[in-house]
């Protein structure tokens, strides 16, 4: 049997975006899904269809690999009618993976394990309602960018997004009596721009995500909204800078302060800090313990690090050559002594 278009399958054009593609394969699933059709071969052979192309549509890099090489490019789904529950065999490779959960999940007869899988089924085919059960709302994406103070300190910001919501006319059923609802021309939910306050926890790091349950899209016949996941950029501080649980920040000092030793004001996010130098500082790197970033994951707070740069005048006078010259003369050993040679 010629294998057909994957594209075919799920009834979508080749331009189809990542909605319309689950939206065709959801229809599609609920028709025929085993559960539905119990001990229907030509059912189930057709759900399988739709699984593998849905697999491959889904997952933009699977997908781009299909529209350039087509069904050659991956091995075939095996599909052992005669074997137990007439589950799908099949060799366990990447690219065929069956189900939505993450690779590796075992996947027989037609037990959904976890993931995409099981939260798109377990409403809908679990319970007594079958395909007219709850389900729940897609999850939605959003990115704010904060300042890095705020990302190592923790704060509240907030965001705008259209969001799907039940429709307040109908209550999600999309009719109103026996006519279809007005407000929502019977999808059941409207798009309504809404702000969500997200609180930022001490210690984000940029391209960190941060999980807001219950702000995705409206569920559908009264099934639990989908979660918003935010994407947090955080925006590089001129002085500041964060390398894993420290911070780092450069602080100039005179050359007396640097010679004789001296108490200098350190700036670090949790505020200005008195610290002091030794006799003899050049360009080291010092420490202030746990005056970093507090990392959430272990509890322990990084380190500010700073580092001593010796400022010189610029004025070049008489005197400051008699203080220099005074100065060079005191180096135990050549400064470059130690540079590599060539
Ligand atoms: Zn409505």
């Amino acid at each position: 049997m010629k294998k057909r278009d994957y594209y075919e399958v799920l009834g979508v054009s080749k331009g189809a975006s990542e909605a319309e593609i689950k939206k065709a394969y959801r229809r599609l699933a609920r028709k025929l899904h085993p559960d539905v059709n119990p001990g229907d071969k030509t059912t189930q052979k057709k759900f399988q269809e739709v699984q593998e192309a849905y697999d491959i549509l889904r997952d933009a890099e699977k997908r781009r690999a299909y529209d350039r090489f087509g069904h050659a490019g991956r091995p075939m789904m095996g599909f052992d009618p005669s074997s137990p529950g007439g589950g799908f065999g099949g060799q366990a490779s990447s690219a065929g993976g069956f189900g939505g959960g993450p690779e590796g999940s075992s996947f027989e007869g037609f037990q959904f394990e976890g993931g995409d899988l099981g939260d798109l089924f377990g409403n809908l085919f679990g319970g007594r309602a079958r395909s007219t059960g709850p389900e729940k709302g897609e999850d939605s994406r959003g990115t704010i960018e904060i300042p890095f103070r705020e990302a190592v300190l923790g704060g509240t910001t907030s965001l705008s997004l259209r969001r799907d919501r039940e429709c307040p006319r109908c209550h999600g059923s999309g009719r109103v009596g026996k006519e279809v609802c007005p407000t929502c021309q019977g999808r059941g939910r409207t798009a309504e721009v809404e702000t969500v306050r997200i609180k930022i926890p001490e210690g984000t790091e940029d391209g960190g995500t941060i999980r807001i349950p219950g702000k995705g899209s409206a569920g559908a016949r009264g099934g639990p909204p989908g979660d918003l996941y935010v994407t947090v950029r955080v925006t590089p501080d001129p002085y500041f800078e964060r390398r894993g649980d420290d911070i780092h920040g450069a602080v100039p000092v005179t050359v007396k302060e640097a010679y004789a030793g001296a108490e200098i004001d350190v700036p670090t996010i949790h505020g200005t800090m008195r610290a002091r130098i030794p006799p003899g500082t050049r360009g080291q790197k010092l420490r202030l313990r746990g005056k970093g970033v507090r990392n959430p994951r272990t509890g322990q707070t990084g380190d500010h690090i700073y580092t001593i740069r010796v400022a010189v005048p610029k004025a070049v006078t008489p005197a400051g050559l008699d203080a220099a010259t005074l100065l060079d003369s005191l180096y135990e050993e050549p400064v470059r002594k130690d540079l590599p040679r060539n």
